[in-house]
């Protein structure tokens, strides 16, 4: 792997460019250099970089996809669309979202009052609003608050329960209004076929979601007793997300597209448009042969468009609109986590730890000659004799023949034979080899936290490309696995021989090195806990003007100390007090040292978690 997969995952996003990997578009800076702008006005930890420009272009990509397919097959139905705001609900996501979108009448889905906040908020008037998920009577009227206020909002009712309460708020807001405005209802259904993949539960018959059909007939009758049919418009699905295969959508859109005929043909006049949910995947592969999904966007529109004409053609009923309410496809490709390397652990095993004598026990001289004389066609051959040799030492070493410098010696020779062999016999790929980069793989220590960061991988061992962001015309030859800086086992992304990762050796007190991890805008986020207190990093979104040039906008610092245990409700006016009193009736300190200390103390409780650095070297600078 040279490129780290780019062009399996990047969607001609980011390019390299000589020894570094860029944005693809307008001027093309390097990720390093924004990185580097960034910590030159002093932020040192990890940083979140935002691209407007990648959210329109998947939006627009998306319109255009499904436009073209409606021309294809001259096809009746509007195609619309809304972002679900579970995917990211952060301020500077959403609008950029909403400032990219105004040309596509592009909406926000809700699934709680909070998000429902939001997008009542944010959407522009007139541009679709859906409601999912669980609600309660004042959820409910929160959706007839946005009706009237001018919202085009989609209430989808996942229980006949909450069509009772819509009936009963309905009475509440229209019996005695000059004139009676409602929410559009949507009816979620429960489909027989469901979703394949990690996040598959949100489909099928055990889903938490949807009417049966016995239910479906019993809501259409309510709907239709408390003269509600005219607001009843939308049949919603979803089956889950990042969707691998296109066969469960298709049998899923039979389902539903009948469903939207049938009804209709029993009287749901103004029924017109048919929800497909998300679940568009994304391709965060960065190795050949584990792609993870198996449609191209064009083929998942041909087919939506395709089999909602074959069935409203054989039905007899009009065309329904299409809404779809992807949103790791909108979102994923938006940010990019970049975070330093604070330090590689197997440094020891370098040539300039070695301490060899004037006289050194003859299989150590044979190991250092076999090092210097590594050739690719008796790599192989030395590589087996190194192994041979260090057997042997080591024995030396337990009955007391050799000290411990040779011991040393030994270790770091061999590891270098092994590392070097690697390299020469790479093109080889034998099982053999493969289990040796076990051996000396190395652990980068990243500043960041995987639980924060990356919290699909801890939970659910969904990989994200990872890329160093310079080096990167130097063949990178470690075999590699990344340590985050908690105190957490489970934060390491552990080197693993059928996705193998490799990064170049540096010496970190001689250069600064920073691992970009891609796709991390969809759910990533808010799902991100603060185990060990390290929050939400530094954030910036990163915008073009019309000359091309990058600019550095709406920076959001990581969480100081204090506001981080501020959120956990800690009363921190008190210990605030508490650390001020301790130094200052402190027995064993001058008053001036107690003015330095306090000096201090206010310095590092205005700074966030992450680290700054853990080289001496840059201290003493
Ligand atoms: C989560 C969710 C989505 C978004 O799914 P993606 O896989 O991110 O596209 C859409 N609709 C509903 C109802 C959801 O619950």
């Amino acid at each position: 792997m040279n490129n780290f997969g780019l062009e399996i995952w990047s969607d001609d996003n980011f390019i390299i460019h000589n020894d570094t990997i860029n944005v693809n578009y307008a001027s093309k800076p390097s990720l390093l250099q924004i990185t580097q702008e960034i910590r030159e006005r002093g932020y040192k930890g990890p940083l979140l970089l935002r691209f407007p420009h990648l959210i329109e272009k998947q939006i627009s990509t998306l319109f255009n996809t499904f436009e073209k397919a409606k021309q294809e097959f001259n096809y009746q139905g509007s195609f619309q669309a809304v972002f679900p705001l579970k995917v990211n609900q952060f301020p500077n996501f959403v609008e950029s979202l909403m400032e990219v979108s105004k040309a596509y009448h592009y909406g926000l889905e809700a699934g709680s009052k909070a998000e429902l906040i939001i997008a009542m908020s944010k959407t522009p008037l007139g541009a679709p609003i859906t409601v999912n998920g669980f609600k309660d009577k004042e959820m409910i009227s929160l959706c007839f608050i946005a009706a009237k206020m001018g919202h085009n909002i989609t209430v989808t009712i996942e229980g006949l329960g909450e069509l009772e309460t819509i009936i009963q708020v309905n009475h509440t807001f229209n019996a005695s209004a000059k004139k009676p405005i409602t929410p559009k209802i949507g009816v979620r259904i429960r489909l027989h076929s469901s979703g394949i993949g990690i996040w598959a539960k949100s489909g099928g018959y055990s889903s938490k979601f949807g009417l049966t059909s016995t239910e479906l007939l019993e809501a259409y009758e309510m709907i239709k007793k408390h003269n509600l049919l005219e607001k009843l418009w939308m049949i919603h699905f979803h089956i889950g997300s990042q969707m691998s295969d296109i066969a469960p959508l298709k049998k899923a859109l039979r389902e539903a597209g009948n469903i939207y005929a049938e009804l209709k043909k029993r009287g749901a006049d103004a029924l017109g448009a048919i929800n497909i949910g998300g679940g568009l995947a994304v391709e965060y592969s960065q190795h050949e042969g584990k792609t993870e999904r198996n449609y191209s966007l064009q083929e998942f529109a041909n087919d939506v468009v395709y089999l909602m004409q074959e069935i409203a053609k054989s039905k007899g009923v009009a065309e329904p609109d299409i809404f779809t309410e992807s949103g790791r496809y909108i979102a994923a490709s938006h940010s990019v986590l970049v975070a330093p390397v604070l330090e590689l652990f197997s440094q020891e095993y370098h040539e300039k730890g070695l301490r060899l004598k004037e006289e050194n026990p003859p299989l150590i001289e044979e190991l250092h000659d076999l090092y210097r004389s590594l050739s690719p066609k008796h790599a192989r051959e030395y590589l087996h004799d190194a192994l041979d040799h260090m057997e042997s030492l080591l024995t030396l070493f337990d009955l007391g023949y050799i000290d411990l410098e040779d011991r040393s010696n030994t270790e770091i020779l061999v590891n270098l034979i092994i590392k070097k062999s690697i390299l020469l016999l790479r093109s080889e790929g034998t099982d053999e080899l493969k289990k040796l980069q076990d051996r000396i793989q190395e652990k980068y220590l990243v500043n960041f936290s995987a639980f924060q960061s990356l919290p699909d991988f801890w939970g659910l061992a969904q990989q994200f490309p990872i890329v160093p962001l310079s080096k990167l015309d130097e063949k990178p030859t470690n075999p590699a696995s990344i340590w985050d800086i908690t105190c957490d086992s489970d934060g390491e992304i552990g080197f693993n021989r059928d996705l193998p990762l490799y990064l170049h050796d540096i010496d970190v007190s001689k250069e600064e090195y920073f691992l970009a991890f891609f796709l991390t805008g969809a759910y990533q986020e808010v799902l991100g806990m603060k185990h060990n207190l390290f929050t939400h990093p530094t954030e910036a979104v990163i915008t073009f003007d019309d000359k091309g040039k990058h600019h550095i906008e709406r920076l959001i610092e990581a969480q100081n100390l204090m506001d981080v245990l501020d959120d956990l409700d800690y009363d921190t006016n008190l210990m605030d007090k508490t650390l001020k009193y301790r130094i200052e009736e402190s027995e064993h300190i001058s008053k001036e040292e107690k003015r330095e200390l306090l000096g201090k103390l206010y310095l590092y409780l205005s700074e966030n978690s992450y680290l700054k650095t853990i080289q001496a070297i840059d201290e003493r600078e």
